[in-house]
């Protein structure tokens, strides 16, 4: 069942009276309440100390999770739900330094103001009030995606908003505002500055979503790709010029959408086994024509009457090229620090496939 906001606002009323603290759900349970969809995790915050949260837990007689204390988060069941509590925060980041100092705080803004896009910025009061310090409500009802605060600056804290930027336009069909997008334009290549887990982990989330490719797209118009996945920049290289009918990328991303959203790792493998392939195809085109420096004019002129469709697409499905395109898919994965687990089930998926 959706929730609506009196529901939500009597679910939030019961957990206050149950511990006895002020609490505000926010992020997450905020927008997907305001778009009018089901939740997943109910994240509250409150201006209470973490030690105190932890008391407050079991004095109602439940089983605090401490494994987020030190970040100021507590957990308990409730009638099988999860529920995280976490104290404001307000992360101060060095300038030599993304790792930030954690500060609790008394005042929600601090907390709303830390976090990465308007429509996760907001937070629902127990009586009913909607705390929207940046217009989250705004862009959600106009289907803009935008940072909190300095784009730039909220890009270099934290790099990994910038996908998660791309995963919540490509979730929710809605646009990039301009500075946002304009700020990951210039600032992808900060990407370096974490972890490859951590690319890989936002990776995943947008290759589960429904339907992955406005994300893909964002991914590779706004430079993203430049960083984690390279290869995939020359799906989209335009054979038409060469009287070629080959649309790589089009074509990587419909093999995806008839993948499940939930096997991720089989449209990973679909992602990944067809990056090889502008790259033999151009090969291929210049050994026939026995031409040394590729020059795309000379190709034009000289292809136009030589291209046949037919040896083309038995090419493409040769023996040599599935075995390629295995390989550079495993290449990539381990490059991008796949469990064996998942480099298998790439292996399988590809193997099946042809
Ligand atoms: P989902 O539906 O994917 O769980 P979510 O918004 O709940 O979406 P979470 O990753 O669970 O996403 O994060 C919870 C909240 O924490 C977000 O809504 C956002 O306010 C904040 N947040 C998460 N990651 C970051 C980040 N890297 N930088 C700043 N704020 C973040
Ligand atoms: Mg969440």
């Amino acid at each position: 069942m959706i929730p609506n906001l009196a529901q939500t606002v009597a679910f939030i009323q019961k957990i206050e009276l149950l511990l006895d603290l002020e609490l505000f759900l926010v992020g997450g349970a905020v927008r997907d309440l305001l778009l009018g969809k089901n939740t997943k995790d109910f994240d509250f915050t409150t201006a209470c100390i973490p030690d105190e949260i932890e008391h407050k837990i079991r004095q109602a007689g439940f089983k605090p999770y401490l494994l987020g204390k030190k970040f100021g988060t507590i957990g308990f069941k409730l009638e099988g739900d999860l529920i995280e509590i976490t104290t404001f925060r307000h992360e101060i980041y060095k300038s030599n330094s993304r790792k930030p100092e954690v500060g609790f705080h008394s005042d929600i803004k601090y907390d709303l103001a830390r976090r990465d896009l308007t429509i996760n910025a907001m937070a629902i009061s127990s009586k009913a009030e909607i705390i929207d310090l940046f217009e989250g409500q705004q862009d959600l009802e106009r289907g803009i995606i935008r940072a909190v605060g300095d784009s730039t600056q909220r890009f270099t804290e934290d790099p990994l908003r910038m996908l998660r930027a791309i995963r919540f336009a490509g979730q929710y069909k809605f646009e990039i505002e301009n500075a946002t997008a304009t700020a990951i334009s210039s600032n992808f290549w900060r990407l370096l500055d974490i972890s490859k887990e951590r690319w890989i982990m936002e990776m995943d989330l947008i290759l589960a979503l429904r339907d992955p490719s406005l994300a893909l797209d964002l991914f590779k118009t706004l430079g993203l790709a430049q960083v984690i996945l390279p290869e995939i920049l020359y799906l989209d290289l335009d054979f038409e010029q060469l009287h070629i009918y080959q649309n790589f990328w089009l074509a990587t991303k419909l093999e995806i959408l008839e993948i499940e959203p939930e096997n991720v790792d089989q449209r990973w493998g679909a992602l990944l086994s067809h990056c090889i392939k502008p790259v033999i195809l151009l090969n291929y085109v210049r050994q026939n024509h026995q031409l040394g420096i590729l020059s795309l004019e000379k190709l034009e002129i000289e292809v136009k009457d030589f291209v046949n469709q037919i040896e083309i697409k038995q090419l493409l499905k040769s023996e040599f090229v599935v075995k390629i395109s295995l390989e550079q898919a495993l290449k990539i994965g381990k490059y991008l620090k796949f469990s064996n687990q998942r480099l298998k089930t790439i292996a399988q998926y590809l193997t099946d496939k042809y």
